[in-house]
């Protein structure tokens, strides 16, 4: 069973949702760097005032906000982790490595949640979450091709991509990356 899994794909495709269900089932930590930053924005402390703006523009966070958010949570797992929303970026991917090394847990697969984008934008605009309009969807699907897309690859010629279509109903899905996780 593998216990060191990443969620990839573009804003919509359902990351959340199946990470959120894998982790209950497995009892895994879910880490998902946008579920810990709007978190730090409700209570208001001096990191959430500090990305509110960025987030609600729908731009990316600085990089060193995340790793720090993603190194003080990973050692707080017990069974397994799966990330979600990080890496972002390939600095992101390279600043993981490097954390995950240190701490002797490699990423062992990469789910890729693939689904065309008339989807993700119909998904997006239903979920209406504050940073859901379409202004910000068009810049978070910009960003995520340009910078996220491109660790498709990355993970890919590391030989840890699994591919997932993620236009299906939730629980095939689901059904599907168990099976996967094997
Ligand atoms: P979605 O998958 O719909 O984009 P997330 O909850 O993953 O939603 O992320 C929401 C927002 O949080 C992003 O648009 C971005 O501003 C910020 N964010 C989350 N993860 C990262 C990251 N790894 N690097 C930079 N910004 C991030």
């Amino acid at each position: 069973m593998k216990k060191h899994i990443l969620f990839l794909g573009a804003p919509g495709a359902g990351k959340g949702t199946q990470a959120e269900l894998l982790s209950k089932k497995n009892s895994y930590l879910h880490l998902s760097t946008g579920e810990l930053l709007r978190k730090e924005i409700e209570m208001n402390t001096n990191l959430g005032i500090k990305v509110k703006k960025t987030i609600n523009r729908g731009e990316l966070v600085s990089d060193e906000v995340v790793l720090e958010i993603v190194e003080k949570n990973l050692g707080n797992h017990k069974k397994g982790w799966i990330l979600d929303g990080y890496p972002r970026n390939l600095a992101q991917a390279n600043s993981l490595n490097e954390v995950l090394n240190k701490i002797n847990q490699p990423l062992e697969v990469v789910f890729y949640l693939d689904i065309p984008e008339e989807i993700l934008i119909e998904r997006l605009l239903l979920r209406g979450r504050k940073d859901d309009n379409e202004e910000t969807i068009k810049t978070r699907l910009d960003i995520y091709k340009k910078t996220t897309e491109p660790l498709v690859k990355y993970y890919g010629r590391k030989s840890l991509l699994e591919y997932i279509d993620a236009d299906r109903d939730l629980k095939t899905i689901s059904i599907d990356i168990q099976q996967k996780m094997a």
